[in-house]
């Protein structure tokens, strides 16, 4: 038996999985969970879960040849699955700036920043230097990463808007839109993040998509954010989220893309498979499709931007067998780096995220 230091050893450095995932625990998935699709290839076998090292188990992942979603066989059940959660980041509170304040250009640029989020979003950050909203618009990856931060909310509609954050994290989006004029709540199936939300004042509950059964066509903006990888039925989330919005409202989506060019480079050791946390992971055509076979209309792609200099970093730990937590760059990233971020930025198609806003139509 290993010793519980030689257990946390081997999680530091992200090496494979001690223990299995309880049998009973288990449940087959050999359809397509999106498409219904019997056709697949095995993508990846043996799987462990190198990000967080929490979760036990090896896991199977297979691709759909109908629609090109990959989805894990077996999985953990949904009463099982919140053993994949133990320390997960949602229950930390803090937030992550896109820039530290640390001197010289970085603080101009934290507080330039601001100035673009209080002009374009009517937010009221401080500290904020007013050049802000000439100079962020011209540094492409910057006001992609802020525009994603507050998720290229629109004006509330007069009279005020709902809008509906699924799987809030630390809450910091809540926040964000709270103060940009909406009238913003959050649900979430995880108690410790809804009462660390409400600690901090947010409106938020312990439900899910389906629990809301009274509030159809009452939401202007729903918002999802690495959130739909992690559920186990999809395509009945994305039906309900259709349900619950008002007709012209508008759904925020992003999620890992399989078809990224992180993916290629990294294979087995990419970052977004997560194990067993990913239950099924999108191809961005496919998705794309699936949101206009639910309804929705007037798909746009979006960019997050500087979302490579996450990715790539983690995955590259993983693939050396190193420490991925605290995994970044410090100082300046590769020059390989910086050409994929140069290429996210024209290849919509090869992006880490499908970022995309869709709309429900007003006749429907
Ligand atoms: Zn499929």
């Amino acid at each position: 038996m290993e010793s519980a230091s030689s257990r946390n050893n081997a999680e530091a450095h992200g090496s494979e999985s001690l223990a299995e995932w309880p049998v009973e625990e288990l449940e087959s998935v050999p359809d397509c969970p999106i498409c219904g699709s019997h056709d697949r290839a095995l993508l990846y076998d043996g799987l462990t879960d190198r990000v967080f090292g929490v979760a036990p188990g090896k896991w199977t992942l297979y691709r759909c040849a109908r629609c090109e979603s990959a989805w894990l066989d077996p999985r953990p059940t949904r009463e099982s699955i919140g053993l994949a959660y133990a320390n997960y980041y949602t229950h930390d509170a803090s937030d992550h700036p896109i820039v530290r304040r640390k001197g010289g250009l970085r603080t101009f640029l934290h507080d330039a920043m601001n100035d673009y989020r209080n002009t374009r979003y009517g937010l009221k950050r401080a500290p904020s230097n007013c050049l802000g909203r000439w100079i962020i618009p011209l540094v492409p990856s910057l006001r992609a990463a802020v525009d994603a931060e507050c998720r290229h909310l629109p004006s509330p509609p007069p009279g005020g808007g709902r809008l509906l954050e699924v799987g809030f994290g630390n809450g910091g989006f809540l926040k964000l839109a709270t103060e940009a004029g909406w009238s913003a709540e959050g649900i979430d199936p995880d108690q410790k993040a809804v009462e660390a939300a409400r600690s901090r004042g947010l409106n938020v509950r312990c439900a899910s998509a389906e629990d809301l059964k009274s509030e159809s066509g009452s939401y202007d903006m729903i918002v999802l954010c690495h959130v739909i990888e992690h559920v186990h039925d999809p395509l009945l989330v994305l039906r309900e989220l259709y349900r619950l919005l008002t007709p012209g409202g508008t759904l925020w989506l992003d999620t890992p893309n399989l078809n990224s060019k992180g993916h290629r480079k990294f294979g087995r050791y990419w970052r977004d498979l997560d194990p067993p946390r990913h239950l099924v992971i999108f191809g961005s055509e496919s998705l794309i499709s699936i949101l206009g076979g639910v309804g929705f209309v007037g798909v746009r792609r979006r960019w997050r931007g500087l979302s490579v200099f996450d990715v790539f970093p983690v995955s590259e730990a993983i693939k050396y067998s190193r420490d991925t937590r605290g995994a970044s760059r410090n100082g300046k990233p590769p020059i390989g780096e910086v050409f994929a971020e140069l290429h996210e930025m024209f290849f919509s198609k090869d992006r880490e995220f499908i970022t995309i806003t869709a709309v429900k139509p007003v006749e429907s």
